[in-house]
């Protein structure tokens, strides 16, 4: 059972909270009051309850297992990555928390930049497949601006990592900008491409809708591996040979738009979003978090001099 976060229609366009906003400057930013929202991991099938707090300037996002002896703190940045096969896993020590782009991707997507996140299992909930919940919810508490700016970073030179035909780039721009391109030989999904300016779309309507997607002849291999155990045609679109199994689409290109949610929470992972083009195709969380991490060496190295 999931529980549907308050008022799950809100009239996006009319809240000035979701407001296209450049996410690269301005104050930092935090949740006015929490949110609570619980539901099932993708990968472990477990039940976990979430619960979202404000957080003081330069906390950044923290994990925080209350599971676990000792609540271990788990902080939502590159250096906490420790496996990216099929989602984003972060870890502090033994503490982990699975599954935390979608989350994450609708936080920065909204200009949270301080936050507790305290759940009681190991993964955070898949919902609906989308960061359209997390979304809504953060929406509705509302988001505070703090007393102290954003740390800042324009990207000066081309940074890119590849692997195959695959690659994630990031370019120097005058404005954050985000491109996908993914390519299946499904003809349901094909060669699709989306590019978003949070200056000029907000992410709760442009971008958080989309939800995962996966290909019916790979789910089974999937679970023979013990991954998705709490997958199903009501957290994740599936397509096969013949077409989606579970339409309508939410958008006529969900599956690049789901593509570029995942980018976004993991290059959030720096805790700023670089002034940048970032430009990927067919890429994967590896090569979001390792250029994720690229960039964070570039920013140590030139602050170092
Ligand atoms: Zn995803």
């Amino acid at each position: 059972m999931l529980s549907e976060p308050p008022n799950a229609s809100l009239p996006t366009s009319s809240n000035p909270l979701l407001a296209p906003v450049p996410l690269t400057s301005g104050s930092q930013q935090t949740l006015k009051t929490e949110f609570v929202c619980s539901g099932v991991g993708l990968h472990t099938g477990s039940q976990v309850q979430v619960r979202v707090l404000p957080a003081a300037i330069g906390q950044g996002r923290v994990f925080v297992r209350v599971d676990l002896p000792g609540a271990p703190e788990i902080a939502a940045s590159v250096a906490s990555v420790h496996q990216t096969m099929l989602s984003t896993e972060l870890a502090q020590g033994e503490a982990k928390v699975r599954t935390v782009e979608h989350l994450l991707a609708a936080l920065a997507g909204l200009g949270i930049d301080n936050a507790r996140i305290e759940l009681d299992g190991p993964e955070v909930p898949l919902l609906d497949g989308s960061a359209r919940c997390w979304a809504e919810a953060i929406a509705q508490v509302g988001v505070i601006a703090q007393t102290a700016p954003r740390q800042t970073y324009t990207l000066s030179e081309p940074i890119w990592v590849y692997e195959g035909d695959a690659f994630v780039a990031a370019l120097p721009a005058p404005e954050l900008r985000f491109t996908y391109g993914i390519d299946f030989d499904l003809p349901a999904i094909g060669n699709q491409w989306h590019s978003w300016s949070p200056a000029q779309e907000n992410f709760a309507e442009a971008i958080a809708p989309a939800r995962t997607f996966g290909l019916a002849h790979q789910i089974e291999q999937l679970r023979t591996n013990g991954l998705i155990k709490g997958g199903s045609l009501e957290n994740a679109l599936v397509c096969g040979a013949e077409g989606w199994l579970n339409p309508p689409l939410r958008f006529s290109n969900e599956p690049v738009r789901h593509k570029l949610l995942d980018l976004v929470g993991d290059l959030s992972l720096l805790n700023l979003f670089p002034c940048a083009h970032i430009l990927a195709y067919k890429a994967s969380h590896h090569l979001h978090t390792q250029l994720t991490q690229l960039i964070a060496q570039r920013m140590k190295d030139e602050e170092e001099g």
